[in-house]
């Protein structure tokens, strides 16, 4: 394992001597959000539950989920993290924001330990992913709030690579500074962000392929993992491309290995994942090929352990062994749930969309949204908003647009009208949102 120095012995334990490790971790993290928590303290006493009753990975089961809009109600109350918060404010050194339900950002805390935890493990999941002590990196997620900003920079650190604060905007400058900067250089961002900065170096008549960039590391979408997206980014940049996973309540705890066949869980000791049915909230066995949603719970966090987070990721699991010899599960994520929409009986996720237009290269970007403009069910067809080149003439888009709607139905078997849209009008700096629903919840 190329001398990775980074908790290896956890990342090849096997299920049942991991769940061992864990076991402790897990009773002990109990105790405390009980004596501590309020919020929790209130989940267990209603379920019936005692913390004794949870002192192993399989009677986690009977634990309530956590959604993440129900603590970012309690913020809206007017609380600092809110009533699942233990540790005391004044130990809590940093906060970040997450995207919230509302357009809020909600709030996280993070004592100097929670800090140490999300760099150890993010460090872990760098370095599966390929980056290494002396890469230059330039980080150009938002350092304004969100977690991928400040604290996956602080892992980068921690790591040992050069890390640049950039933040996002001002793409034409990020070129200037990547041609100025000598050698080999790394860029992590979103991997629509790395499409749009290669139209911003079309405009400036700039060859992608001079800047140097050897290597892509992405985050905060899923689009690596449609067919053609990935090949189209590393032959656009000459970059080797790197998907990275993780979720700002808990820390980046998943990343690709050099074969590159799902992402490999990495949050041993810190995190427990668990498969669910996102219907029922079934638990689910972490088999090869099973599918369902993550769930997470934080097993040595102090500022505001979460127990049984939904994430609304929903993924493919792998667990046959990888040449790389980690042990971890594997996934491969096909969307979020709440991206999923069923068009008669038809399960939908963007990715689905974004591999047939794919097909359609060069003349459409790739670039599209999805709007829903009335409440499930969706008995009708939705409008599919693409993006069109700008050396597409206009006497060709209706024949494209027609061809777009023929080939979503036969591909996805579902029904769009299909809109068109001006080339750089989509792909934002930030994550784009793929799913438009333009009614109330
Ligand atoms: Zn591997």
């Amino acid at each position: 394992m190329d001398g990775n120095f980074w908790n290896t012995e956890l990342e090849t334990l096997s299920a049942d001597e991991l769940r061992r490790y864990e076991a402790p971790l897990l009773t002990q993290q109990i105790e405390y959000l009980y004596t501590h928590s309020e919020y929790y303290r209130a989940q267990f006493d209603n379920a019936g539950l005692k913390p004794s009753d949870v002192t192993c990975h399989e009677a986690l089961e009977q634990v309530p989920f956590t959604e993440k809009k129900d603590l970012a109600q309690t913020q809206r109350e007017g609380a600092l993290i809110g009533p699942h918060q233990c540790a005391p404010s004044s130990d809590i050194v940093r906060m970040v924001g997450t995207g919230g339900t509302s357009g809020k950002p909600m709030r996280i805390g993070w004592t100097r330990n929670d800090i140490h935890a999300y760099n150890e493990m993010g460090t872990r999941a760098l370095w599966i992913l390929g980056c290494r002590p002396g890469d230059l990196v330039l980080n150009c997620f938002n350092y304004s709030i969100y977690a991928g900003g400040v604290m996956d920079h602080m892992s980068f650190e921690h790591l040992g690579a050069t890390v640049m604060a950039y933040g996002v905007g001002k793409s034409r400058a990020l070129l200037d500074m990547f041609a100025d900067i000598p050698g080999d250089k790394c860029l992590y961002s979103t991997p629509s962000y790395a499409v749009r900065l290669a139209e911003v170096a079309a405009e400036a008549g700039i060859d992608p392929l001079s800047l140097n960039i050897k290597k892509g590391f992405f985050s905060g979408e899923a689009g690596l993992q449609v067919p053609g997206y990935r090949q189209k980014i590393e032959k656009t940049w000459g970059m080797s491309t790197h998907d990275l996973y993780g979720i700002a309540e808990l820390g980046c705890q998943s990343a690709e290995c050099e074969h590159h066949d799902g992402m490999h869980f990495c949050g041993q000791g810190y995190v427990i994942a668990e498969l669910i049915d996102p219907d029922t909230g079934a638990v689910k066995p972490m088999r090869d090929g099973e599918k369902g949603e993550l769930v997470y719970t934080s097993i040595r966090r102090q500022a505001s352990p979460l127990l049984r987070l939904r994430s609304h990721d929903y993924v493919q699991v792998k667990t046959s062994p990888c040449a790389c010899g980690r042990t971890g599960f594997r996934f491969l994520t096909e969307g979020r749930s709440d991206d999923m929409f069923v068009v008669k009986g038809v399960n939908i996720f963007p990715t689905t969309v974004q591999d047939v237009l794919h097909d359609l290269e060069p003349r459409l970007t790739g670039e599209f949204q999805i709007a829903l403009n009335s409440p499930p069910p969706f008995d009708y067809a939705p409008r599919l908003i693409v993006e069109v080149s700008n050396n597409v003439p206009r006497s060709q888009y209706e024949a494209l647009i027609n061809e777009t709607e023929a080939l979503v139905s036969r591909r996805a078997a579902f029904a769009v009208r299909v809109e068109l849209v001006q080339q750089g009008t989509i792909a934002s700096e930030h994550k784009t949102k793929r799913v438009l629903r333009n009614y109330e919840a």
